[in-house]
């Protein structure tokens, strides 16, 4: 069995959690699994050298950044196998361009274009444990490149699919998906299993555990993905492909965003390519749109209503006034956040979203705008009464069971 498995920062954030780490996957080889595992560069450690370059300009070129942060993960790598080594364990570390990553051209931020598997494939034949630098390859032209934050949860599944892995598995601090944040509903349970589309529906839930290119990736590839924590045993949450059983289970998880702010404009003309007008000027100025509702116009007028990030919100209005003589009157509120209910199972069954509806009527809950997907019911709502509104959908769908 080939395991991939990945290290969060935290999981190796000091020499005694990388002697930890070097204990579980020794744990693992005596178990007979062939292993490739990759880490993140110890926590704070990238920030802290993103700091050492901005002590000299706030704009430091991205292809030097890129051979800056790189050596976080090459840190990591190395010490893990030196660990495994003095353990006496066969390991080899390796850095993005020795297990064969090949990306695009974009600095810190490049995507993996391919992978050549060969000098990992050899290394496990010749009974190693392989240790790769996760966040990193390199372009065609051989320059380190970087993945984004969070990158090396990419690097962990790029390299399972391109393995043909059993299964890569995801450590972190938390022990796996949670039917809501357990900050805000103590009662919230640990997830045994959620479909990646579910995953991603809940990313801003899960984004501490699992970066959201890294589930897209996994969902191409069907590698099969589980997010565990390192400082236990528990069993982690598996995410993988839909099956039927899932269905059954109407809601899996909901969650909340704060970071909205809505933007709803009145009297909009009512006219072909009003709407191309204004969103394509929005994603001129790379403000990210998330929710958008309009109305059935009448008299030649309708309404607009849209939600971006809080901190674009004074961006967003900026652009709004270019369109002054095409809308009526626009409104707009910080204070807003939107709060959201996942599960497969609404394909297959009706009611689902009455019931949120109703559970947040009951406690006078206003609800602004609503959106819904074929797995997703999206409500905004006042900023303040967000929690409750987790707290009050957790229980109507009886997560807590
Ligand atoms: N070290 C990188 C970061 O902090 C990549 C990662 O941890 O996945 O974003
Ligand atoms: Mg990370």
């Amino acid at each position: 069995m080939l395991v991939v498995q990945k290290y969060g920062g935290t999981s190796v954030g000091d020499l005694e959690r990388i002697e930890n780490v070097a204990n579980r996957v020794a744990k693992a080889r005596e178990e007979g699994k062939d292993l490739v595992v990759v880490v993140s560069a110890m926590s704070g450690e990238t920030n802290k050298l993103i700091g050492y370059a901005e002590h000299f300009t706030k704009n430091p070129a991205k292809k030097e950044m890129d051979m800056l942060l790189s050596s976080g993960e090459r840190v990591t790598a190395a010490l893990l196998s030196i660990a495994l080594q003095a353990k006496g364990y066969d390991a080899v570390a390796m850095t993005g361009r020795q297990a064969g990553i090949v990306t695009d051209d974009l600095h810190t931020y490049a995507r993996i274009e391919k992978i050549d598997p060969t000098a990992m494939q050899n290394a496990i034949k010749e009974g190693k444990i392989v240790i790769v630098a996760g966040f990193q390859g390199i372009n065609k032209d051989g320059s380190v490149t970087t993945l984004g934050r969070g990158g090396s949860d990419l690097s962990a599944v790029a390299l399972a699919g391109a393995l043909n892995a059993d299964q890569c598995e995801i450590y972190s601090d938390v022990d796996g998906i949670y039917t809501t944040d357990p900050r805000i509903e103590p009662k919230a349970k640990k997830l045994d299993v959620i479909s990646y589309d579910e995953m991603l529906e809940l990313s801003s839930l899960g984004a501490k555990v699992l970066q959201n290119r890294s589930v897209e990736l996994a969902k191409k590839l069907k590698v099969k993905l589980y997010a565990k924590s390192s400082f236990s045993d528990n069993e982690g949450t598996l995410i993988t492909e839909e099956s039927e059983n899932m269905e059954e289970v109407l809601v899996s998880g909901v969650v909340l965003d704060k970071n909205q702010a809505r933007v709803t404009l009145r009297g909009v003309s009512d006219r072909p390519g009003i709407a191309a007008e204004i969103f394509s000027k929005l994603a001129d100025e790379n403000i990210n749109v998330d929710m958008i509702i309009q109305n059935v116009g009448t008299d030649g007028a309708t309404n607009l209503g849209f939600t971006v990030p809080q901190s674009e919100i004074d961006n967003a209005k900026k652009v709004m006034e270019e369109f002054d003589h095409d809308i009526e009157g626009m409104d707009y509120d910080e204070n807003v956040c939107k709060v959201s209910v996942v599960g497969v199972g609404m394909k297959s069954h009706s009611g689902v979203a009455a019931k949120a509806f109703s559970a947040l009527a009951a406690n006078n809950i206003n609800i602004q705008m609503i959106s819904t997907s074929e797995i997703k019911v999206s409500m905004i709502i006042d900023e303040k009464y967000g929690e409750l509104a987790i707290r009050t959908l957790h229980e109507a769908y009886e997560l807590d069971k």
